[in-house]
């Protein structure tokens, strides 16, 4: 298990990384999550012993790798280009770490790992020859070979294009999974880290500001901007939300980001929504109570059958999972 204790680094004196505490259990994927120059590389290079600390201390199974060089912790890294070796076949590029320790039946394992990774016969081509989402699959693939016993992962789909990141995501949540690989990835990116992991750590600025499994995150942020980072399409005051809940008789509702027109809601109507995204996990399915619903006996789907984006659904009722906060009122 990698732990990370109140974990500071920083540049010439400049903080970049404060205080971070994390843990990872063996098996599981954890997402760190945070917008650009929040520190995510920073401790990615801190756990890979590439960056010192300059406070805090970085472990795995209890034993402090202080001290420990970036080569002997066992830890293999996949950055966003892939850096394959040009000149060396797909197979050649995979089976690089297994024939460096001189593993048995590295030919065997190569083909393994293609097949895992979706691209079983590619052995013989050149990284030139691939595109950036088969040359990336390849780039797992020889992380994968290394067996590792920790993945960091830093922005490894964001070089490539949307649909192509989106499916690859899903890819890479499967092939972790098969393999059981500990990973930890980085990522601006709230639909990736939803996607591919189990936990996720919202940094800002340098710290972390919340760490859960990915649906305890979804369902109650820590704050609004987090919220908002999160992919709620709005924030809305707390106080006119839960007025507005109340009058419609509905306690608190399964995370639920208020529309301003929904203030305009009859009371005593059914409380209707529409769906503006939809998860792999019935929890994660995020709802916007839309005002125009009202009254409508269309289409009404129980939370935990997967609703798609733009359904109808009656909205569920939940105690202890409003998701909405103190802010400045969304314009609408
Ligand atoms: P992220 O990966 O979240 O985009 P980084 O960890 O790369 O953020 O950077 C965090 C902060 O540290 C940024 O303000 C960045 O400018 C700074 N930083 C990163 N690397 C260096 C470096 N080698 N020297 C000085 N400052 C750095
Ligand atoms: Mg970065």
């Amino acid at each position: 298990m990698l732990s990370l204790r109140d974990v500071s680094v920083a540049y010439d004196g400049v903080p970049a990384v404060t205080d971070v505490d994390l843990e990872l259990p063996d098996g599981q994927v954890l997402a760190v999550l945070g917008p650009s120059g929040c520190g995510k590389s920073t401790i990615l290079r801190a756990v890979a012993g590439l960056e010192p600390l300059s406070g805090g201390s970085v472990s795995w199974d209890g034993a402090d790798l202080a001290g420990v060089p970036t080569h002997r912790r066992g830890f293999a890294l996949l950055f966003q280009d892939g850096q394959l070796f040009p000149q060396l076949t797909v197979a050649r590029n995979v089976g690089y770490a297994p024939r460096l320790r001189r593993a048995p039946d590295t030919a065997k394992r190569v083909g393994e790992l293609l097949e895992l990774v979706g691209l079983a016969g590619y052995g013989d081509r050149l990284p030139g020859t691939l595109s950036g989402g088969e040359r990336q699959r390849v780039a797992l693939a020889r992380a994968l070979a290394a067996e590792p016993r920790l993945l960091l992962l830093d922005e490894p789909l964001s070089a490539l294009d949307t649909g192509l990141r989106e499916r690859l995501a899903v890819d890479l949540r499967a092939i972790l999974r098969t393999a059981g690989t500990t990973a930890l990835m980085v990522t601006h990116d709230h639909e990736e880290a939803f996607t591919v992991s189990d936990r996720m750590a919202v940094m800002r600025a340098g710290r972390v500001v919340q760490e859960g499994p990915i649906a305890d995150v979804w369902r109650e942020p820590a704050d609004p901007e987090t919220a908002l980072f999160l992919g709620y399409a709005r924030v809305f005051r707390a106080a006119a939300a839960a007025a507005v809940l109340a009058a419609a008789g509905r306690p608190p509702a399964a995370a639920v980001a208020v529309r301003r027109s929904a203030l305009s809601l009859d009371p005593s109507g059914p409380l209707a929504a529409t769906v503006v995204s939809s998860r792999a996990t019935p929890e994660q399915v995020r709802l916007v109570v839309d005002a125009d619903g009202v009254g409508e006996a269309d289409a009404v789907a129980p939370l935990d059958s997967h609703p798609g984006v733009g359904q109808r659904v009656r909205l569920a009722v939940d105690p202890g999972r409003l998701a909405v906060w103190e802010s400045a009122p969304a314009a609408s």
